[in-house]
């Protein structure tokens, strides 16, 4: 059976939920994809670093009494400057799940810009660029999460995305020659409104080959879990999709679209 694969508890800063209340939710497992994020001192803030002893601690917990339903997971917002970090607090971490992210650029995070901050075109280029590096450095990673995230704030459409389409059939190529998947973030398809350019990356991913696919909520309260997946859903089996990934111990099966 599928089941989210993006969501955050308290063990994210952005994010209070407890693990109970998504458990609650229904009998699936649950997997949490916790922040881990570096920045720059220019940035001048705080690191988002899991506190992985508490994580275990709460999950072992939690397990002995629901079943063994939850899996360890990490978002892993990846820049280039910051991959010795990153792999220093992945050394002997045992995980299910790791997406990959990029999330800011060492100066802003890039939902803090839009048209009236930087042009479009820049921003096309330089996420994109970052994107490439990170399915490049850190093939490790399951999944690609929220490909447009850098594109949130903006109003992009499907021309405008198709003057990076080279690069982004780089990053897809990259992600088929490491088994990376391919997220459908339905917090960025129908909250921030960007299912057009989904419709079109998801094509152009499958023209490359691309097979591997997952969808995730992004839910940082219970109340967004699986929100608006069976629209996603619908969205895949449009394009052909019958196959979901569903990862565990950093492996993933397959199981039928819902
Ligand atoms: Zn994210
Ligand atoms: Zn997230």
């Amino acid at each position: 059976m599928y089941y989210d694969q993006h969501m955050h508890t308290h063990h994210s800063p952005d994010s209070v939920e407890r693990f109970e209340n998504y458990l609650a939710l229904s009998e699936k497992p649950i997997v949490t994809t916790e922040h881990l994020d570096f920045f720059s001192p220019a940035q001048n803030k705080p690191d988002h670093i899991p506190d992985f002893a508490a994580y275990e601690a709460e999950f072992e917990r939690l397990n002995a009494r629901y079943g063994n339903r939850i899996l360890k997971g990490l978002e892993v917002g990846f820049r280039k400057e910051d991959e010795k970090a990153i792999l220093y607090y992945l050394d002997g971490k045992e995980l299910d799940l790791m997406l990959l992210s990029i999330h800011h650029n060492g100066w802003y995070n890039f939902m803090e810009v839009g048209n009236d901050d930087v042009p479009l075109d820049r921003t096309l280029e330089e996420y994109y660029a970052m994107m490439l590096e990170g399915v490049r450095s850190f093939p490790q990673a399951n999944v690609l999460a929220h490909f447009d995230y850098g594109l949130r704030r903006y109003d992009v459409s499907i021309e405008e995305l198709q003057t990076v389409e080279r690069i982004l059939k780089r990053i897809f190529e990259e992600m088929i020659r490491h088994g990376i998947a391919f997220e459908l973030n339905t917090s960025s398809m129908y909250k921030h409104q960007n299912v057009h350019l989904y419709e079109y990356a998801i094509g152009l991913y499958q023209s490359v080959g691309g097979k591997l696919f997952t969808v995730g909520s992004d839910a940082h309260k219970v109340e967004d879990y699986e929100a608006h997946f069976d629209k996603a859903f619908d969205l895949l089996k449009r394009q052909g999709v019958q196959k979901l990934a569903v990862f565990k111990n950093l492996e993933y099966r397959l199981v039928p679209v819902p």
